[in-house]
């Protein structure tokens, strides 16, 4: 039996959990993320579980149902606080799925008062009286007035979180923020009296999140980005440590997998080949076509990898991407290469490949399931965002799991592909 975890997590999207995983990390907590809900109990160490779910969109009784299963989940394995994450721009519309998980959440831990606050100043993210930046700008001028799913207009969290929820919802102010954690406890207080039962929470910097967390100790559930994370695990007498991100040492060979069409990674991609090290363009065309591109790469790949990392890409500029898009139709360009990426990637494991980069959101999706790893353990973080990961894969047939890491689109910096080998190599040093 293992010890109780302490604070239980629950995600609305994957590579959120990861983001909000990694901030745990970097402040001291022992970090599992699992891929939905898991079956059993938990089987290792751990002071947080994230349970990654994919909720963001979906109908709302769908994400209350299987927030409320995480929660169930969670708290069999002991979780003393719940901590719901969301993203950082709050997307979301005023049928949800914030304010209606929040609300099934409260009930069901029986509390009558919840913070909010997408607040993650190191990703310029920041809350001022009640209004959300993202950058220099409001988060209706941002872009995300645009975004297909979510389209965020009103830029004042009160009243979009307000329209979302039955209870009422407060403003916990930067003036009160910046007296520190008595001064907030205080406004809890005087929220609660006046019927208050979510409050935005103002917050522009990481000293901000660091005053609020200790006034946030004994909430039952707080609802937040990833930037709160910072600021809890103190909470729980953890404080930052390089033990918390040990993974079990590297072995094996090394492979970078890359269907990712983002900015970043087309320069990653290019400084990767410009470096000399052999790399295989996919053709979508040609999977199109009924080539088994799979084990084309496969064969590429076989006798190369004894001698350092190798990279299989999809990656392309982005006329060249509309171009096959206009041919194949986006989602059907997008399935084919997912799932061809992701039988390359479940290949590579069954050739030896124990440190495996994914590059791209969808792409790392799909890797992860070809892959059938249902949970991970967070490690050390290769640049914003994005950690070194330890994972069971039925694919690693010797049974000692191999080391991952997700990068989603435009994270990390050119070398990064290089850069995360080394780093894993360093860690183990
Ligand atoms: P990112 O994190 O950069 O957005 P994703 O993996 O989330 O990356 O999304 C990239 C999408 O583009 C995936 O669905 C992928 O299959 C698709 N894709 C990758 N390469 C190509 C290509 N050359 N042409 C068309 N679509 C592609």
């Amino acid at each position: 039996m293992n010890a109780a975890i302490k604070l239980g997590c629950i995600a609305d999207d994957f590579t959120g959990a990861t983001d909000l995983a990694n901030n745990l990390v970097r402040a001291g907590m022992r970090v599992v993320q699992t891929i939905g809900v898991p079956q059993g109990p938990l089987d290792v160490e751990a002071d947080a579980v994230v349970v990654a779910l994919k909720s963001r969109t979906i109908p709302v009784a769908d994400a209350v149902a299987q927030s409320l299963h995480a929660l169930e989940w969670l708290k069999a394995q002991g979780a003393q606080q719940i901590y719901f994450k969301y993203c950082s721009t709050f997307d979301s519309t005023p049928q949800g799925n914030i304010g209606p998980v929040t609300d099934a959440l409260m009930d069901a831990l029986g509390t009558d008062f919840t913070i909010a606050t997408p607040a993650f100043p190191d990703n310029k993210r920041t809350v001022f009286k009640g209004y959300l930046f993202a950058g220099d700008v409001l988060l209706n001028e941002s872009g995300m007035q645009n975004h297909p799913l979510t389209p965020m207009t009103d830029p004042n969290l009160v009243r979009v979180l307000q329209a979302q929820t039955r209870r009422k919802v407060g403003l916990i102010d930067y003036a009160t923020v910046a007296q520190g954690a008595a001064a907030i406890r205080v406004r809890i207080d005087a929220l609660k009296a006046e019927g208050v039962g979510m409050a935005i929470v103002d917050a522009v910097s990481n000293e901000d999140l660091l005053r609020l967390g200790p006034a946030l100790a004994d909430l039952p559930l707080v609802t937040a980005g990833s930037g709160v994370a910072i600021a809890l695990p103190a909470n729980f007498g953890l404080q930052p440590t390089s033990t918390a991100a040990a993974l079990p040492a590297p072995a094996g060979l090394q492979a970078v997998v890359s269907g990712s069409c983002s900015v970043a990674t087309n320069r990653q991609v290019m400084h990767f080949i410009e470096t000399g090290r052999p790399a295989l363009a996919i053709d979508p065309l040609r999977i199109a076509a009924g080539v088994d591109v799979r084990a084309e790469a496969l064969a590429w790949a076989k006798d190369k990898l004894a001698q350092g990392p190798v990279l299989i890409y999809s990656t392309a500029e982005p006329a060249a991407v509309k171009a096959i898009q206009g041919q194949l139709g986006v989602d059907r360009a997008g399935e084919m290469v997912e799932h061809t990426i992701a039988g390359i990637a479940r290949g590579l494991v069954e050739l030896g490949v124990r440190q495996l980069v994914v590059a791209g959101g969808e792409t790392s999706g799909a890797c992860v399931q070809a892959l059938e790893i249902e949970q991970m353990r967070i490690g050390g973080q290769i640049d914003p965002g994005v950690p070194w990961c330890h994972a069971a894969s039925p694919a690693a047939k010797d049974g000692d799991g191999l080391h991952i890491t997700l990068k989603s689109g435009n994270f990390g910096t050119v070398d990064f592909f290089e850069k995360a080998f080394a780093q894993l190599k360093d860690a183990a040093a």
